[in-house]
């Protein structure tokens, strides 16, 4: 068993700024990411509200930095199982899946993919790219490893000759490991999972090549993205004319039981749409919304410019998606007038919400954690304590509190960390 003074789940924008702070106050800090990578979904995007700068231009330095911290130690591929213990003497139980790679030796150099024959469903281009057997899910990973993925691996045998160090590992070598670390203090900073657009049938999301949700369109536009930033239909390969985005799918529908504002959307819309108004000025982009939700620093100002770049914003309530002969159409109702309309778009973009994070229940009973009305973690107090909870030692921080953008993310994973400091429950000495 190893000890660090603080143990932080989930290394999206939040948890990485939680260990970076801890980490500055010369606290060791064990990092625990169930992806192979560290940098969560903000590694996915191609630029950030409301200023559009390049999301892992902004992300990659704090990455390095975690990873280079003296402090700090990584461990991907590993699922928090559960954590038992009090303040100052927790243990915790973690699943550390095999990587079939020996990681003291790769490289990162990539030749091993490139000699792949397989290509697989990439879930880092969230379902518009593939990958192959062996790879890194995308060229910045942290740390610089690839991975064996051996359920589609045919053992053909090419990344064991390429790599010429020993370094691919075959099944029988390398197994599930249980681990366990002492800690004297958990910030849980799990992140959010994507509301999976299916529910909401009537849009087509998978019936229709051209109905996406907002985060395969992230990938699309991406320059480093699988299509390299080309958004051509995936129906026939024609560039659009017309794109239509669909605010609050997922959100704010009680038929759904999801009441809560998913508080990014309605911006993520607005900066995609300038995103392909700047390389397509000449493309029909219409946001059918129901209330603009811009109440960020900026984020009106933001709104306007987009409108200004000649983005369509309507007030209008998105129906059903049907096939017409070459394209798409909605039926919508104009919330102002009251009036059906069908609109045509060649490229409908579903503004998905966002849902507690894979395992956050588990993870909150486990540890008698309550949860919210939505099942995201429970502040000790919403107030004057969102960062606490009820159980001393346990920070909570970023999405896995309440959906927020990545500035919001980025003070939550900094409020985590500075309670986490403050309470000061380590024991090993590094900050006495
Ligand atoms: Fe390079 Fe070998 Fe690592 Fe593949 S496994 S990235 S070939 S060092
Ligand atoms: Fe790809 Fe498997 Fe062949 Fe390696 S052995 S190149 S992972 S198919």
């Amino acid at each position: 068993m190893s000890w660090h003074d603080v143990v932080v789940i989930g290394a999206g924008v939040a948890g990485i700024q939680a260990a970076m702070d801890i980490t500055s106050h010369n606290i060791p800090v064990c990092l625990i990411k169930r992806e192979p990578t560290i940098g969560g979904h903000m590694g996915m995007l191609d630029k950030t509200f409301p200023t559009n700068d390049c999301s892992m231009c902004i992300l990659s330095q704090k990455m390095a930095d975690v990873d280079r911290h003296p402090n700090s130690t990584l461990l991907t591929l590993a699922e928090v199982e559960k954590i038992e213990g009090d303040a100052g003497d927790f243990t915790v139980t973690i699943t550390k899946y095999p990587r079939y790679i020996r990681e003291s030796s790769c490289i990162g150099c990539g030749d091993c993919s490139a000699a792949c024959p397989v290509e697989v469903y990439n879930s880092f281009d969230a379902g518009i790219g593939v990958r192959k057997a062996i790879y890194k899910p995308h060229a910045q990973v942290i740390p610089n490893w690839a991975m064996k993925d051996n359920l589609h691996c045919i053992e053909c045998g090419l990344c064991y000759n390429v790599c010429g160090k020993n370094t691919v590992l075959h099944v029988d070598e390398e197994a599930v490991q249980i681990i366990t670390i002492s800690a004297a203090a958990v910030v849980i900073a799990m992140g959010y999972a994507f509301f999976d657009a299916r529910k909401k049938g009537q849009f087509g999301y998978l019936r229709y090549p051209d109905v996406l949700p907002g985060i395969e369109f992230e990938r699309m536009i991406n320059a480093g993205g699988p299509t390299f930033g080309d958004i051509r239909r995936l129906s026939n390969g024609e560039t659009q004319k017309s794109v239509v985005f669909a605010q609050c799918v997922g959100s704010r529908d009680i038929s759904l039981g999801r009441n809560f504002c998913s508080c990014v959307c309605c911006m993520y819309a607005l900066k995609n749409s300038m995103m392909i108004k700047e390389h397509y000025p000449e493309i029909d982009i219409t946001i059918l919304y129901s209330d603009l939700r811009a109440y960020g620093k900026g984020y009106e100002e933001y709104a306007e410019r987009a409108n200004q770049m000649g983005v369509n914003i309507v007030r209008a309530l998105p129906g059903e998606v049907q096939q017409a002969k070459n394209n798409l159409v909605l039926h919508v109702e104009d919330i102002e007038t009251g009036e059906f309309n069908n609109l045509e778009a060649d490229l409908v973009i579903l503004s998905v919400g966002i849902a507690p994070a894979l395992g956050t229940i588990r993870l909150a009973q486990s540890l008698g954690l309550p949860l919210d009305e939505n099942n995201f973690l429970a502040s000790a107090d919403t107030k004057l304590d969102p960062a606490g909870t009820i159980r001393p030692g346990i920070y909570i921080a970023g999405t896995a509190i309440a959906p927020k953008d990545i500035p919001d993310s980025v003070i939550s994973g900094g409020a985590s960390a500075m309670k986490a400091v403050i309470d000061g429950f380590y024991t090993s000495g590094a900050q006495q």
